[in-house]
């Protein structure tokens, strides 16, 4: 192939990729959340509440404490893409197989950021446990 063909189909190809990367931003900001599932426990991010993602700065008031906290309490399943939280792993079996279910990225969303992490912990037998020991 000759080098001005070559050239040519580089560039095609990095405008190809460059338009794939601006279409990922894009569908990433009109999310209003990220909801995944770790083996007991079912995790969700609202960004309609997330300072970063609301204001989109690369420096907001929490630090991006949450995927801080993943980093040194979990397992690196999130990370900062596009000013807000998002997921690091993508795999839902390798996030099962992964995530320490530490709950790390909850409390410090709660104590430095907007508390927008909410953790659903699914307590099977709760229910029937209330109604026969506590009668309620
Ligand atoms: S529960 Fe722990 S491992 Fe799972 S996403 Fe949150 S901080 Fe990371
Ligand atoms: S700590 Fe809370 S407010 Fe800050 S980036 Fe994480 S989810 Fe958003």
């Amino acid at each position: 192939m000759g080098e001005k063909r070559l050239m040519k189909k580089l560039k095609k190809e990095r405008r190809a990729l460059k338009e794939k990367k601006t279409m990922k931003e894009r569908k990433l900001i009109k999310a209003k959340k990220l909801e995944f599932e770790a083996r007991k426990i079912k995790i969700s991010i609202d960004y309609m509440r997330c300072e970063p993602a609301q204001k989109n700065t690369v420096s907001p008031r929490c630090g991006f404490a949450c995927v801080k906290a993943c980093r040194l309490y979990g397992r690196n399943i999130l990370k900062i893409e596009g000013n807000r939280p998002v997921l690091a792993v993508t795999d839902p079996e390798e996030i099962k197989r992964l995530d320490n279910e530490c709950l790390s990225c909850e409390y410090h969303c709660g104590m430095q950021g907007t508390d927008c992490i909410q953790i659903k912990v699914p307590l099977p037998g709760i229910e029937e446990y209330r109604r026969e020991v506590l009668g309620g």
